[in-house]
């Protein structure tokens, strides 16, 4: 029973993002979510408390009685990936990807809250970004790693998430006093650094100094990300850069899968 309510939400946010209205007068920018689902008494919450940030807060400090935190990632069609590839700056493509991205997430969110509550349970919306302080960029609640507990995907060399379906794209969450199967986490690494050491182009690609082998200057990356904010502001607030992170392997996909079949000879699923 609890399986066929993950596969209806899993359904809902689907359908949501395959006929969002959006893509009747943009273009359409995404491909075929992903989704995961997070015990909220995970042990991984406190320690996320504990050990990356006192700020952020536990699922249950969002919603009294919480049971699940259920985690999407929306990722970008390879067109726009491929058009933030060159320059020092953001796309245009890149920018409006990431805006119109939170804005489907604002109303996704909604929609399955509706769903949710039509059941008999509560939820609580995330915000799909800046949920974070400005000064110290410090996150109260951080879909990165709210994703990783729920099994979405693992971190990469960059400091994003790699899901099955790469690292461009967006993350949205909500939480629910519904009672959800959680996922299990993947136990494989998904960046091909920390699987084997074979790849650094995250490093070779940020082209700001922000990103190292062993340190990322997360305030010279949030200056970078500003700026693109100012470039693009006639179409929205974009701060965004993702030059680390665009025509990357792990942009689309999960390339360490895709390295472990072809050593293992066998067919690369897609
Ligand atoms: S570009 Fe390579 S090293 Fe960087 S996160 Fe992706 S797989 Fe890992
Ligand atoms: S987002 Fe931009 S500035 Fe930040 S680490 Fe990646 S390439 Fe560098």
């Amino acid at each position: 029973m609890i399986d066929e309510i993950n596969t209806k939400i899993s359904e809902y946010i689907s359908y949501f993002v395959n006929t969002h209205e959006s893509t009747k007068n943009h273009k359409n920018y995404w491909r075929e979510p992903i989704v995961a689902f997070a015990d909220a008494s995970d042990p991984l919450f406190s320690r996320l408390k504990k050990v990356v940030s006192p700020e952020h807060f536990l699922p249950s400090e969002i919603l009294r009685n919480c049971e699940s935190v259920i985690v999407y990632f929306i990722p970008f069609k390879g067109d726009v990936v491929q058009s933030n590839s060159k320059g020092l700056r953001s796309s245009k493509e890149w920018a409006e990807a990431y805006i119109l991205t939170n804005q489907l997430i604002v109303r996704l969110n909604r929609f399955l809250s509706e769903k949710i509550q039509n059941m008999g349970f509560e939820t609580v919306e995330i915000p799909p970004t800046h949920n974070f302080d400005e000064e110290k960029l410090i996150s109260y609640w951080s879909h990165k790693h709210v994703a990783y507990i729920a099994g979405l995907g693992k971190f990469g060399l960059h400091k994003m998430i790699i899901t099955e379906k790469g690292c461009c794209g967006s993350l949205g969450s909500i939480v629910t006093d519904l009672k959800l199967q959680p996922t299990d986490r993947p136990k494989n690494e998904f960046c091909l650094y920390f699987y084997n050491q074979s790849c650094a182009e995250c490093v070779e690609k940020c082209p700001f100094g922000a990103l190292g082998i062993d340190d990322f200057d997360r305030k010279k990356c949030y200056q970078v990300c500003l700026s693109n904010a100012e470039l693009h502001s006639k179409i929205g607030y974009a701060d965004v850069c993702g030059k680390c992170s665009s025509n990357v392997p792990c942009s689309l996909k999960n390339p360490v899968r895709e390295d472990r079949e072809k050593l293992d000879g066998r067919k690369v699923r897609k």
